[in-house]
């Protein structure tokens, strides 16, 4: 062991990277790649098969771990829904078109303000409000979710806010050290990013040195590496070479301490992803599911500036990659109407809507129907209790002795039935088979690429690295990391 280090009570700093998937680790690290990210394996646990929040849309899974609740308790139904209530699209900023269309002011007034500030349900309590009840202060860097008690502002140039009329300044309340972008820094705030809206790793990696540094770094940090999402987009997950950006990006950090040996010592690591990503084909006309083709007959809700909806529109549709959410607006078009539209589509695996007091489940191309609710005498691998019916092939689950094991849609029904209960409205889910994307009006795909969204297992499960701490997460879900984080730090660093 290197030098004397003075005792102090350790940090917990999760490192959040995005789309970092197990299968592009490994390759990565056989590479010698990810020589970082391989050292803290071995001085800690590695679990490769967290199951993610769906959609698996980072909104929706950010909002899941801070909360540490599906979203039919947070109610953030993913990047793109339609809020019955207001009578409006929600959107948080899918591609540059769709947000130009919807208005960039809109966007980012719903990404920025009412997500955090309203649309996260209010009677959740988030990791960071939790510390702080304790007298415990926490810091979110570059990260889209961040509910707090402490007022921030973020700040947008004069000339982006006056050219698309939306105000100079949002007050949100975050953190107590927080970083967005360039839109609020802790370090240097006249320091603009290149990436304004979201900053990139090197930017995150600046904020965390300084805090480091200064001897400033709280009890708990979030800090969100984005940068690897954009690049699996692009070239698959078989692009290691990100990870290997993001690895140098940890290798930075640790030099901020006097060894290796010190920043394990005074801190608790955790590196988690929140979603992988499955490969696209290339065939615009097989790959690409244009839902605008299935809902022809109807007439569907264009975007419209500020997600205006007008009376006649009978049918709206809110794709997030590989899923989407099918809305009905007109009462005389019932749920099945929509469900019988996509039915016979094989490149759908799964249509879901509601059915009294459960849920039923179809597949494309296939006849049989599968229904589920919950409480009965089947127990699944989380101690969820389920009643079901008909052909359970359809959600590839395996039943023995009572007991439910999942295949491709990990902790499928607890998931699913979160989806369908995360909003207002009469909807129906569908989830695209791998090779697939959804598309409507405007939407970004991914086009021999790849993407996410959808419950498939290689969009859901996702790695977990972390040292310091012999303590597991009740169960290996998403859902279920806040409960760990707190139990870290009351029984590691007795808070
Ligand atoms: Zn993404």
């Amino acid at each position: 062991m290197k030098g004397i280090f003075i005792v102090k009570k350790k940090r917990v700093i999760l490192l959040m990277v995005d789309t970092l998937m197990d299968e592009t680790l490994q390759q990565a690290i056989s590479k010698g790649e990810a020589p970082t990210i391989k050292l803290l394996m071995e001085h800690g646990t590695y679990i490769p098969d967290v199951v993610s929040s769906f959609p698996t849309m980072s909104v929706n899974i950010d909002s899941t771990l801070i909360t540490g609740l599906y979203a039919d308790k947070h109610r953030i139904p993913g990047l793109c829904w339609y809020d019955t209530n207001k009578n409006k699209v929600i959107n948080y900023g899918t591609g540059v078109k769709e947000i130009m269309k919807y208005g960039l002011g809109h966007v980012l007034n719903n990404l920025y303000g009412h997500l955090n500030n309203r649309h996260i349900c209010t009677k959740t309590t988030t990791i960071h409000e939790q510390l702080d009840e304790k007298k415990i202060l926490t810091a979110s860097l570059n990260s889209f979710i961040y509910r707090g008690n402490y007022l921030q502002r973020l700040k947008f140039p004069i000339w982006l806010a006056n050219g698309f009329q939306f105000e100079e300044q949002i007050n949100i309340s975050a953190p107590y050290y927080f970083s967005l972008g360039s839109m609020k820094k802790i370090k240097d705030e006249n320091n603009l990013n290149w990436r304004f809206f979201v900053g990139d790793n090197k930017n995150v990696v600046r904020e965390l040195q300084y805090l480091i540094k200064n001897d400033l770094l709280p009890i708990f940090t979030v800090a969100y590496f984005q940068d690897l999402d954009m690049k699996i987009h692009k070239y698959g997950p078989a692009y290691t070479k990100g990870v290997k950006k993001v690895d140098k990006r940890l290798k930075q950090l640790f030099h901020s301490f006097t060894s290796f040996e010190q920043a394990l010592e005074e801190n608790i690591w955790i590196i988690l992803s929140d979603n992988g990503q499955t490969p696209i084909g290339n065939s615009k006309h097989e790959h690409l599911i244009d839902l605008r083709n299935h809902y022809y007959k109807y007439k569907i809700a264009k975007v419209r500036k500020g997600g205006r909806i007008k009376p006649s529109d009978e049918v709206l549709i809110s794709v997030n990659q590989r899923m989407a959410y099918i809305y009905t607006l007109n009462k005389k078009i019932c749920t099945d109407e929509l469900v019988s539209q996509v039915k016979d589509d094989r490149r759908i695996d799964l249509i879901v809507c509601n059915a009294g007091d459960g849920i039923k489940v179809y597949e494309g191309g296939k006849e049989t129907e599968f229904y589920f609710k919950r409480g009965g005498k089947l127990t699944d691998e989380y101690d969820q209790s389920w009643s079901i019916q008909g052909d359970e092939s359809i959600v590839d689950i395996t039943l023995n002795n009572n007991h439910i094991s999942y295949g491709s849609f990990p902790d499928a029904l607890r998931r699913l039935e979160a989806a369908m209960n995360s909003h207002d409205g009469n909807f129906i889910i569908i989830n695209a088979r791998p090779g697939y994307e959804f598309i409507a009006e405007k939407t970004p795909h991914h086009l021999g690429g790849a993407a996410h969204g959808s419950l498939y297992k290689r969009e859901s499960l996702v790695p977990l690295i972390f040292t310091g701490t012999n303590l597991q997460p009740p169960f290996k879900r998403i859902v279920d990391i806040k409960q760990w984080l707190m139990q870290i730090i009351e029984k590691e660093l007795n808070l």
